[in-house]
């Protein structure tokens, strides 16, 4: 099946000029907005009359006009009806799913999640709100729906699981999710243009912006794209997750982050090209390699059936050394000798930035929750940049991986 090219979507969507007619939209600075006509306040105020429907922004909490460009250009990336864009990856997802549960729902979700996504379910919300998750293995539909209960409000994945690479079968998760009346949430951080979750049949559509859409690795930035009632909700003036709770982008993160939306593309297909042809070359070299673009993958055929093929397999590939003190000197010398790349957390950075995934990004995680989900503590996760040529890059890691004996 050939799936939907978000380029396409994203150049049909009407450009926004500038305040003077700048090819570039107007920074709006004002964190409130002058109503024009006073009477028309309880309507602006009720969400009857939004800037879409001749009224005003009302203020910049509630809705800024910059913030909402970049949103625009979200729901067209992702093909929803609407889209909100917030101050973090995390602020997408905590308000997402506590505008989905009331106190003492339950989600089931993924074991294979982002850290601090871990902790939201694990910890911070069975505490606070009694909302309680149960984690399951996501490739196993059975056990995710066995773990469905009359509480539960959502089931919740990432499309590419941090940092195991598993691939989210996002159809046959959604005709789950339907099929019990509850709501699909899917992260897309690690695929944005490879996947596109609303059309695979999911709700909601999460995105930590700080990654692959910035580029820069110089804002935190996320994104909820949906339909339009459940955007509204969140702007609820008594009762929305994002108007309440308030973790609210600001207008200059938003003008920056929508200039790079234009060469996402360009972007993710170097990140995808480079990582498919040193994941291929480090199999051969007989290492411990795992990228969704090799044929041995568990889930490469998945993925393939999935994908849009334009963008290749992504940017990300882990390594597993068998170590952690292996892993460690490898990334040692690979920063500081042979300026391959950098040990850093986060990913989809112009340059490669590797980690070891147990001792950092996972480490919320108990030990036994770690091994449910195969992350050893050798494993290196690595986000392959695109900066230098592929051969230099290519030479300079197969040079430390003989220093450290793995060759
Ligand atoms: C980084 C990350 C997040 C959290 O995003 P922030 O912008 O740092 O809040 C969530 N999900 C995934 C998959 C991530 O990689």
């Amino acid at each position: 099946m050939k799936h939907r090219n978000p380029v396409e979507t994203m150049a049909n969507t009407r450009h926004e000029f500038g305040e003077h007619g700048g090819v570039n939209m107007s920074v709006e600075a004002s964190t409130t907005f002058t109503v024009l006509s006073s009477g028309t306040m309880p309507e602006i105020f009720c969400g009857e009359k939004g800037p879409d429907q001749g009224g005003c922004y009302l203020y910049g909490r509630h809705f800024n006009p910059t913030v909402y460009n970049l949103s625009k250009q979200l729901a067209a990336l992702e093909g929803t009806e609407a889209a909100y864009c917030t101050a973090s990856g995390m602020a997408a997802i905590s308000a997402t799913l506590m505008q989905l549960c009331d106190a003492d729902d339950h989600i089931v979700a993924s074991n294979a999640v982002y850290g601090g996504t871990y902790a939201l379910l694990h910890d911070l919300l069975p505490a606070t709100t009694g909302i309680s998750t149960s984690l399951v293995d996501i490739t196993d539909l059975a056990a995710v729906e066995a773990a469905i209960t009359t509480r539960t409000r959502a089931i919740y994945t990432e499309s590419v699981a941090n940092p195991t690479l598993r691939i989210a079968n996002i159809p046959a998760l959604s005709e789950i999710a339907h099929r019990h009346g509850i709501k699909l949430v899917v992260d897309n951080t690690f695929s944005p243009l490879l996947l596109s979750p609303k059309e695979l049949g999911a709700d909601i559509v999460v995105h930590s912006m700080t990654k692959f859409i910035s580029g820069a690795s110089d804002h935190i930035a996320g994104a909820i794209c949906a339909n339009g009632d459940f955007i509204q909700q969140l702007m609820d003036l008594h009762t929305g997750m994002l108007m309440i709770l308030g973790p609210t982008m600001d207008p200059q993160t938003a003008f920056n982050i929508s200039l790079r939306i234009p060469h996402l593309p360009l972007r993710m297909k170097e990140h995808g090209h480079r990582t498919q042809v040193f994941a291929e070359r480090l199999q051969t070299l007989g290492l411990t390699v795992s990228y969704p673009g090799l044929d041995n993958h568990p889930d490469h055929d998945l993925f393939s059936e999935l994908h849009c093929s334009d963008y290749g397999y992504g940017g990300v590939l882990t390594l597993d050394m068998g170590t952690e003190v292996l892993a460690n000197r490898l990334l040692d010398l690979l920063q500081n000798e042979y300026h391959f790349g950098y040990v850093a957390v986060s990913l989809g950075y112009f340059d490669t930035l590797m980690s070891c995934s147990g001792s950092s990004t996972s480490s919320e995680m108990t030990e036994e929750d770690k091994l449910a989900a195969n992350i050893s503590p050798g494993l290196v996760r690595m986000s392959i940049g695109y900066t230098g040529t592929l051969e230099q890059r290519w030479l300079q890691l197969t040079e430390a991986l003989s220093r450290v004996g793995a060759t």
